[in-house]
């Protein structure tokens, strides 16, 4: 009986390592290290000086006319003064840039509220279990459970390696980083295994949830579910709620209006899924129980294996393998393939070929590389991020894979003519991958609420729960709706609130030009319910004309009708101010008004 299932929409889009520790020798950098240009000819000459000095060469650039040494520090005024040489300047450090931040984690408000976090708070992923020992998770407090016969602390699925990622992978310089990383413990509780990674039963769930709450977890995320609904179950969910846990769970990638469960249960939290433009994602289900939007297209996370790597130089970096490619591993130098539309006439012979993403298939530029004699083949993307592909059949030998642009465009500046070597071969390891679902929207969900939650434990379920809801972003139709439900989660925008005190109050603000009054009323009993804001130009003077801005807004975020939100908890209004725009900035935080008035536009809270 398959009762409910993980919820990821796509399949595994390939994975790769990040490099993590990059080989720079156990001494630190040397202080003495220096570019010293040569004027033309005179190589020679300074090389000689160099070594009386006593400095030593490390690289000779004779195209740029410039060496890399080390020089003895009471040297460097003899060297500089050399009349063959034209100038010397350090040799500055370059480090790897192998840590991503996917783009949901900066989405969701994460990073303004990491330093905020005392840690405490225990988030129960029930999945497919984990891999305990990724990199990514080195250091965090980890605990688990599996039925018998299982073990949690191992992944064969992924799924649940992906999700815990997101909520928890940690800022350590390499790979990704995760909603809530330093702010919390993972318990994980697996029900899903390598012989039945696609479900499971309500009672195995329930089960779980359970063991959540005995291991004392205040956030259970279930990126999980399935369309029918069980009366036990949902007395279950209920018990935990009224006991003070929030349960999180995947609103279905069914992209219909149908109830999914947990997830349409009244206790728990349904979670629809948007992408990097926050946009929602075709695949997510709408409807009534839809209660939050999250990040859950192209969600770059941790994966228990690696199904392609690829270093340029000593930089290793996240790539995916192509779906269809060859299984093998190739490298060479790395060349410049611009879009491979043709066969290099010759400079791919022996290279791995970094093509651009666009004009033909991507089969077709592996083609083209091929036939120019390309043993591997790199296809970057033309827009932010990376992306997933396929090769259609008959794909040469090669091993060809996919890399972000940011990526693309690094290694297109500094790495052409470097060793490239990838690899295609899957094997278990410390990868990385995009999902696509529901499944990996939830787990920013629940990373915000362990986040907003770990500020201060006493919080209630309850108070976490509304204040998310009553700070969402709103997107789509005005208010709550099937799509969004109230909206994007906000970190940022839920911790002010719930620490904020009151909304409402009078404050007043002078302007550059006249001086304006602002008047908030409170609504409601629940402080971090909306307030109408009302600025009326109080001056007499000038030639405002009467400007007057009336909109919504909650405390600390924004949601007007003539505004435009920013991601830093301010309000603009937009007006007409004489032949121009006037920007009203509006901050509410910690119960304090906060707002300016430049008619240049520039807002300074
Ligand atoms: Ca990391």
């Amino acid at each position: 009986m398959h009762r409910w299932h993980r919820l990821t929409a796509a399949a595994v889009l390939g994975l790769a390592l990040a490099g993590a520790a990059l080989a720079q020798g156990a001494a630190g950098p040397d202080p003495d290290r220096v570019w010293v240009k040569f004027k033309p000819g005179s190589k020679a000459q300074v090389q000689q000086a160099l070594q009386r000095a006593g400095g030593r060469v490390h690289l000779e650039f004779d195209n740029l006319g410039a060496v890399a040494a080390s020089v003895p520090a009471a040297a460097l005024d003899g060297i500089r003064r050399n009349p063959n040489v034209e100038y010397v300047e350090a040799d500055v450090l370059r480090h790897p840039m192998a840590e991503v931040t996917p783009y949901g984690i900066n989405m969701v408000q994460a990073p303004q509220v990491w330093s905020t976090g005392t840690g405490g708070v225990k988030v129960c992923v029930i999945d497919s279990g984990i891999r305990q020992n990724h990199q990514d998770f080195n250091g965090i407090t980890l605990s688990g459970e599996a039925s018998s016969g299982q073990t949690w602390s191992t992944d064969t699925c992924g799924h649940g390696t992906h999700v815990a990622g997101t909520i928890a992978a940690r800022a350590n310089g390499a790979g990704v980083v995760g909603v809530a990383h330093g702010s919390l413990s993972l318990h994980i509780v697996k029900v899903f295994d390598g012989a039945s990674c696609g479900w499971s039963y309500s009672s195995t769930l329930v089960a779980a949830a359970q063991a959540c709450q005995t291991a004392g977890a205040k956030v259970i995320n279930m990126s999980l579910g399935g369309s029918n609904s069980s009366s036990t179950e949902s007395n279950a969910f209920a018990k935990l709620y009224n006991e003070g846990v929030l349960s999180i769970a995947a609103a279905g990638n069914g992209g219909n209006t149908q109830l999914s469960y947990p997830a349409s249960y009244g206790s728990v939290v349904s979670v629809a899924a948007v992408d990097s433009n926050k946009a929602l994602a075709s695949f997510s289900q709408r409807n009534s129980q839809v209660e939050l939007a999250a990040p859950g297209v192209g969600v770059l996370s941790t994966v228990p294996f690696v199904t392609a790597t690829a270093t340029v130089g000593t930089t290793s970096y996240i790539v995916s393998a192509l779906d269809g490619t060859a299984q093998t591993a190739g490298s060479g130098g790395l060349v410049d393939g611009a879009r491979c539309t043709t066969a290099g006439s010759g400079s791919f012979s022996g290279k791995v070929v970094l093509c651009e993403r666009g004009d033909i298939a991507f089969g077709d530029k592996v083609k083209n590389a091929f036939s120019g004699g390309a043993v591997g083949v790199i296809i970057y993307n033309n827009v932010p991020g990376g992306f997933s592909g396929t090769l259609g059949t008959g794909a040469p030998n090669i091993p060809a894979v996919s890399m972000s642009q940011e990526d693309g465009q690094a290694v297109k500046s500094t790495g052409l003519d470097s060793l490239a070597s990838l690899s295609t071969v899957p094997g278990a390891g410390d990868g990385y991958a995009y999902y696509d679902g529901t499944s990996m929207a939830t787990p920013h969900v629940a990373g915000v609420a362990a986040l907003v939650w770990s500020a201060n434990p006493a919080w209630t379920n309850v108070q976490i729960r509304n204040a998310l809801a009553s700070t969402a972003e709103d997107l789509g139709a005005a208010g709550r709706d099937s799509s969004f439900g109230y909206g994007l989660v906000r970190a940022k925008a839920a911790l002010d609130s719930l620490q904020g005190g009151g909304g409402g109050g009078t404050g007043s603000v002078t302007a550059k030009v006249g001086t304006l009054t602002l008047t908030t009323t409170k609504k409601g009993s629940n402080q971090t319910t909306k307030a109408d804001v009302t600025i009326v130009n109080k001056d007499t003077n000038t030639g405002l004309g009467g400007v007057t801005v009336t909109g919504c807004f909650t405390i600390s975020t924004e949601n007007c009708a003539t505004g435009t939100a920013s991601a830093s908890g301010q309000i603009t209004f937009s007006t007409t101010y004489k032949t121009g725009t006037a920007k009203f900035c509006v901050k509410n935080v910690t119960g304090t008004n906060v707002t300016s008035f430049d008619p240049t536009g520039a807002c300074k809270p």
